[in-house]
C-alpha cells in the first residue's frame, strides 16, 4: 500500500442518539478478498438520520461504525485474493454486504439474506463510504462505474437503487396507471424519472416542501400538491379512491394513515420510508378490493447494474448539492430541516495531496 496516508477522517457514530463525529481512524488495510477504495462521493440519506436518532438496543449494530451508505469511489488497494485489474478503476459499492452463499444470496435477491438480521452493511452496522477511504468485503460489492460522474451516481446506489427495486414488480401495471408518489426526496425524485421512462397516465406527486413540488413538476409529475388530503380529493374516482399504484417515500403515521383513501380497487402500496406508519391488511379491512402491499428493502446487485447502466445513459440524474467531509455534519442538519433538494452528496476531498 504505498503513497497511502496512515490515517483517515471517517464521520463516526459513536453512541445512539448522538451525532456522529468526525475522527482520525487508521487507514484500513485490505487481506483475502477485500477492496480498499478511495471515496469520491457519499450521498447522505434520512435513513442515516433514522439510525443515528434510534435509541440504544433498537438496531442490531454495534458502536462505533462509519456512516455512508451509499458509496463510490476509486479501487487503491486489494488483498491477496481480489486481484490487481481492480486498481484504479471507478465502482459503484453495493452497500449490502450480504453473506454470498445462502439460498437467497444465489438466486440473486441478496436483499433478502437472513444474515442482514444483524448489520446490513456499508454504514449500516459496518464502516462505510463517510470517510477517505472505505474498505468493501469482496469485489462482489462492486459494480463499474466508469465514465459516470461519481457525485450524480453515489445517491444511486441506495435512493435510485430502491426506488428501481420498488418499482420493478409493477412494470407491467404502470402503462396508463393512475400513480400518487408520498415525499418528493432523495427516493421520491429518482422514482419520479423512472415513472417517467414507464408511461403511466397520471403522476401525483406530494410533499409539503414547495421546492419538492416545483422538483417533482419538473420530473414529469401531471399535478404536484402539499398533502396526503390534498392528494386524496384529486385521485377520488365516482366510485371512492382510485390510485393504481402509491409509493410511500415518507410512511410516517400521516401518510400510512391515508393509504386507504389513496388505493383504488386492485391498487398497490409501496411502503418504503421507515416513519412509524402502520396500515391493516386483512381481507375486507381497509384497503379496498384486490390490495397488495410491499415493503421493498433497497436492491440486488443486478438492479445496481441496471441503475448504473441507466445513469450512463442519461436516463437517471440525482439532483445533488455536495459538502465537504467536515461539512457532513451540517448537511445532515439540512436533510433532517427539509433544506435540501434531491441528495446532499459528501465529496471528501483530501486536506492535503
Ligand atoms: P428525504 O428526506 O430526502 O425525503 C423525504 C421527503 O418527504 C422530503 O422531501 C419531505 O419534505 C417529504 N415529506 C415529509 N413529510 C411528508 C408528508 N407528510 N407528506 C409528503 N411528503 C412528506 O428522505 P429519503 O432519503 O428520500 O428517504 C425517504 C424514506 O425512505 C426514509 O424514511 C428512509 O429511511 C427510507 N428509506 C428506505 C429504504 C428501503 O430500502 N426501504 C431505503 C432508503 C431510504
Ligand atoms: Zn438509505
Ligand atoms: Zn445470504
Amino acid at each position: 500500500m504505498t503513497g497511502l496516508p496512515a490515517t483517515m477522517r471517517a464521520l463516526r457514530l459513536h453512541a445512539w442518539g448522538v451525532p456522529p463525529a468526525l475522527v482520525e481512524v487508521p487507514v484500513p488495510q485490505p487481506v483475502g478478498e477485500e477492496v480498499l477504495l478511495r471515496v469520491e462521493a457519499a450521498g447522505l440519506c434520512h435513513s442515516d438520520l433514522h439510525v443515528m436518532d434510534a435509541a440504544e438496543g433498537v438496531l442490531p449494530y454495534e458502536l462505533p461504525f462509519t456512516l455512508g451508505h451509499e458509496v463510490v469511489g476509486t479501487v487503491v488497494a486489494t488483498g491477496d485474493a481480489a486481484g490487481d485489474d481492480l486498481v484504479g478503476g471507478r465502482y459503484a459499492v453495493h452497500g449490502i454486504w450480504a453473506c454470498g452463499s445462502c439460498r437467497r444470496c444465489r438466486t440473486g435477491r441478496e436483499n433478502h439474506c437472513p444474515s442482514l438480521s444483524g448489520p446490513v452493511g456499508a454504514g449500516l452496522g459496518r464502516d462505510g463510504g463517510l470517510a477517505d477511504f472505505v474498505l468493501v468485503p469482496s469485489a462482489r460489492h462492486l459494480v463499474d462505474a466508469e465514465g459516470v460522474d461519481p457525485v450524480a451516481l453515489a445517491p444511486l446506489t441506495d435512493a435510485g437503487l430502491t426506488a428501481f427495486h420498488a418499482l420493478r414488480p409493477h412494470r407491467e401495471l404502470l402503462a396508463g396507471a393512475r400513480v400518487v408518489v408520498v415525499g418528493v426526496g432523495g427516493l421520491g425524485h429518482l422514482a419520479l424519472q423512472l415513472l417517467a421512462a414507464a408511461g403511466p397516465a397520471e403522476v401525483v406527486a406530494v410533499d409539503p416542501r414547495p421546492e419538492a413540488r416545483e422538483l417533482a413538476a419538473r420530473l414529469g409529475a401531471t399535478r404536484s400538491v402539499g398533502s396526503v388530503l390534498d392528494a386524496a380529493a384529486l385521485v377520488a374516482g365516482a366510485g371512492g379512491p382510485d390510485a393504481d399504484l402509491v409509493l410511500d417515500f415518507v410512511g410516517s403515521p400521516e401518510t400510512v394513515g391515508a393509504l386507504p383513501s389513496l388505493v383504488g380497487p386492485g391498487g398497490q402500496v409501496a411502503l418504503v420510508g421507515s416513519a412509524g406508519g402502520r396500515i391493516t391488511v386483512a381481507k375486507g379491512a381497509e384497503l379496498p378490493r384486490g390490495w397488495g402491499v410491499a415493503a421493498p428493502f433497497w436492491g440486488t446487485r443486478d438492479d445496481l447494474e441496471a441503475v448504473v447502466a441507466l445513469a450512463g445513459a442519461g436516463l437517471l440524474h440525482a439532483e445533488t448539492e455536495t459538502h465537504s467531509l467536515d461539512d457532513a455534519p451540517a448537511a445532515y442538519d439540512r436533510l433532517r430541516t427539509g433544506a435540501v433538494s434531491g441528495r446532499a452528496v459528501v465529496v471528501p476531498t483530501p486536506h492535503s495531496d
